[in-house]
């Protein structure tokens, strides 16, 4: 089997304004959200379809001009030989090796569409290929609830705002929640960086205290917590927050500073918690440093952007020698979530699995043929094919694309 040609799109999704009245504009955040992917066609009519983590915030043409370089490497290798794609990316690309998100959401594109490819080949879920499901149900959280919990965006302001968000997740099924408490103020605005790094006035550290006092009272001690960070804190004024929160039992602190192994440890070693991190660590090469240190007890690789299925399973088969769990970032269409599902399903060291607020939006599941629900806060694993979703017509014909064959 050869590959033939490769389609590299940004899409753009049906987004409608579902914000407003608010002081950051939240029509314009959403309309930020442009999902690229990338259709891999080969010989034999078998395609496969994967997705660069680069769903927001600034990068996606430079993600999509890699994925155009990349793609000329690869027309006329074989799909089924993954691994020897990734590492001719990796070694062949020059600057490549310790690249950051644009070079490993670009692999990471490709290596899912590769996957997709080979499960469809041997006619198998992608979980069978990576060693086989050892569990059939994922536990899962409802994830960034400080946006809402459901189709439309409700973004928290006041307190009893996150309280209302936690308590309507909670009522549908799940017994994690994960929330960031330091996005935004009270009147609706969003904080600088000023706000949320150093040493914070006590303005800033009594009011994430007051809103995760709030919810776990709410949500009462049988439901798992977990505080996002977003990197927006750094490791003063999450050390700060940290001393005040760990008292309402958290699941695991994410993100909580600059994402650098030093700067973890610090805070690891302050704060005696769990700790999360991953969407900003890119590669083995860069998840290593954090593993020996123990600074992390719970990797997030983001399969579309830590350099895919490949890399993530070899990122958890290192954790899992120093008892780390991984659970997956999830931010993405249904393509990313399948991977993800198939992946969580196989390693022996699953944490829980992410189930983002933006996967509810009705443009992010008009691009996937099938999308993927939890019931009562648990995933089934998918049984399709491949990834067992792919690009709809929708998504195909709604945007930007370039052909490299
Ligand atoms: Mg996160």
């Amino acid at each position: 089997m050869k590959i033939t040609k490769i389609d590299v799109m940004i899409l753009k999704p049906n987004q409608k304004n579902t914000g407003g009245g608010v002081k950051i504009d939240w029509a314009n955040f959403d309309r930020n959200c442009r999902p690229i992917v990338c259709r891999i066609h080969t010989d034999e009519g078998i395609y496969g379809d994967g997705e660069a983590g680069m769903l927001f915030g600034v990068g996606a043409l430079g993600t999509a001009g890699m994925m155009r370089d990349f793609a000329r490497m690869i027309i006329g290798m074989d799909p089924l030989d993954n691994e020897v794609i990734w590492d001719k990316f990796y070694k062949q690309g020059y600057f490549t090796q310790s690249g950051g998100p644009i070079i490993y959401a670009a692999i990471s594109a490709f290596d899912m569409a590769l996957w997709d490819i080979k499960g469809k080949y041997f006619k198998v879920p992608i979980a069978k290929l990576l060693g086989g499901s050892r569990r059939k149900e994922l536990r899962c959280y409802a994830s960034q609830l400080q946006f809402g919990w459901g189709p439309e965006l409700t973004p928290a302001f006041q307190t009893q705002d996150y309280v209302n968000n936690a308590l309507k997740a909670v009522s549908e099924g799940y017994n994690a929640i994960k929330i960031d408490f330091f996005t935004l103020d009270k009147d609706g605005s969003g904080f600088t960086e000023e706000q949320r790094c150093g040493l914070l006035e006590p303005y800033y550290v009594d009011l994430v205290e007051e809103r995760v006092a709030a919810v776990r009272e709410a949500i009462g001690p049988k439901v798992d917590l977990i505080v996002e960070g977003h990197s927006f804190t750094d490791a003063l004024s999450a050390v700060q927050i940290g001393e005040r929160i760990k008292q309402y039992n958290i699941f695991y602190y994410e993100e909580a500073c600059t994402p650098t192994p030093k700067m973890q440890k610090y805070v690891a070693d302050a704060l005696g918690i769990p700790m999360g991190s991953g969407e900003r660590i890119f590669s083995r090469w860069q998840y290593a440093p954090y593993i020996e240190n123990l600074s992390l007890q719970v990797l997030q690789p983001d399969l579309s952007n830590c350099g895919g299925i490949t890399e993530a399973k070899k990122i958890a088969d290192m954790a899992y020698i120093y008892d780390i769990g991984i659970q997956s970032h999830v931010c993405g269409t249904a393509l990313t979530l399948a991977a993800s599902l198939n992946f969580e399903s196989v390693i022996p060291n699953f944490i829980i699995h992410e189930h983002h607020v933006v996967q509810f939006r009705q443009y992010m599941k008009e691009l996937c043929t099938v999308d993927f629900e939890p019931e009562n806060g648990k995933f089934k694993v998918p049984d399709g094919i491949g990834l067992g979703t792919e690009l709809s017509e929708f998504a195909l014909t709604h945007c930007e694309k370039w052909t490299i064959e």
